[in-house]
């Protein structure tokens, strides 16, 4: 197995040697910063620990997490201060981690799990490997370290933010390291059909309206290769189901053959836009992301601007050009 060259000894003892932990995922958590949050939490109060989790506001989880066992998680005005150490997983940038990192920071020590190029230089401990597919991937080693319980759930928290982060084992970070600790966690009790069904094979009805609008009104620049399409606000008023149920549509959006960057722009707010990006080739947009003040990975990476959706492309296309 090629499993990193990284040092976890640090975090490890920092783990073992604190009696009261919180791990905190980035703002609008994905099913890798969740996986991480719950799963670590989970294995943490399975070893005697004092242990929650928790993220930023807005404190909200999509329907399609119900399977993971959530009851860890406590609002970001209810994260305790003063931990022995607060664990923030999924990010090394400190404003990913929103309303909760007063408290955070507030903790002896602060820990960073996490798989983005970036690191703002966040974190007293950290483990920051970008050629890890997850960060439940690390989260597992660590956990292997410590000898704590892989609990059946908390094999399904760290088995969620694989399936997700590798597009269901199919992204290029999918590596025979992957798919061993993927056997090793079903092996502990993760149901892959559980997950999947969740995760990827249900929506609400009304999710079939935001998808034929979002598809409708696409763009193919074929000159440039992009692709980019708009939800708006309405499309998610209209079709009455919440936001987060939308994570899946840029996947979509990004299936046109004939472009290589595809990009989904969100109206968050009136006059703000949160933009989703991907890549299948060469063209990194984390480096697109990053000049709009966003940030991720070579293939997927995601920004926040002021203005418009047309305004926001009209900077992709620049940075794209
Ligand atoms: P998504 O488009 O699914 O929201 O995010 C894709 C990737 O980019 C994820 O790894 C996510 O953590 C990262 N990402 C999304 N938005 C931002 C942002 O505003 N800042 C940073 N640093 N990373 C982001
Ligand atoms: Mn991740």
């Amino acid at each position: 197995m090629n499993e990193s060259k990284l040092d976890f000894t640090p975090i490890a003892e920092a783990l073992a040697a604190a009696s009261t932990i919180g791990a905190v995922g980035h703002v609008r958590p994905d099913g890798d910063a969740l996986g991480s949050v719950v799963g670590l939490v989970l294995a943490a109060r399975a070893a005697g620990k004092d242990a929650v989790a928790s993220f930023g506001e807005p404190f909200v989880i999509g329907e399609e997490f119900a399977f993971l066992d959530l009851e860890v998680l406590v609002p970001p005005s209810q994260f305790p201060k003063g931990l022995d150490l607060a664990i923030v997983c999924d990010t090394s940038a400190r404003d990913r981690v929103g309303s909760v990192v007063g408290r955070v920071e507030s903790a002896a020590t602060v820990g960073v799990i996490d798989h983005h190029r970036s690191n703002g230089g966040f974190g007293d401990v950290t483990v920051i490997d970008p050629d890890a597919a997850a960060t439940t991937q690390l989260v597992y080693r660590v956990l292997r370290l410590l000898e704590w319980p892989v609990t059946p759930q908390v094999a399904t928290a760290l088995y969620t933010g694989l399936v997700t982060d590798t597009g269901r084992f199919q992204y290029s970070s999918t590596t025979p390291e992957v798919h061993t600790i993927a056997a090793e966690l079903i092996e502990a009790g993760a149901v892959p059909a559980t997950v999947g069904q969740s995760l990827f094979e249900e929506a609400p009805f009304g999710y079939y309206g935001v998808v034929a609008a979002v598809l409708g009104r696409a763009v193919l620049e074929a000159d440039i290769g992009l692709v980019w399409s708009v939800l708006s606000k309405k499309d998610v008023a209209d079709a009455k189901i919440p936001p987060t149920a939308t994570d899946g549509l840029i996947d979509l959006v990004r299936m046109a053959t004939e472009a290589g960057v595809a990009c989904l722009l969100k109206e968050a707010a009136p006059g703000v836009v949160k933009g989703s990006l991907r890549s299948r080739g060469v063209v990194n947009v984390a480096a697109i992301a990053e000049a709009l003040g966003g940030g991720g990975h070579h293939n997927a990476a995601g920004f926040t601007v002021e203005g418009s959706p047309e305004q926001a492309i009209a900077k992709v296309r620049e940075l794209l050009a």
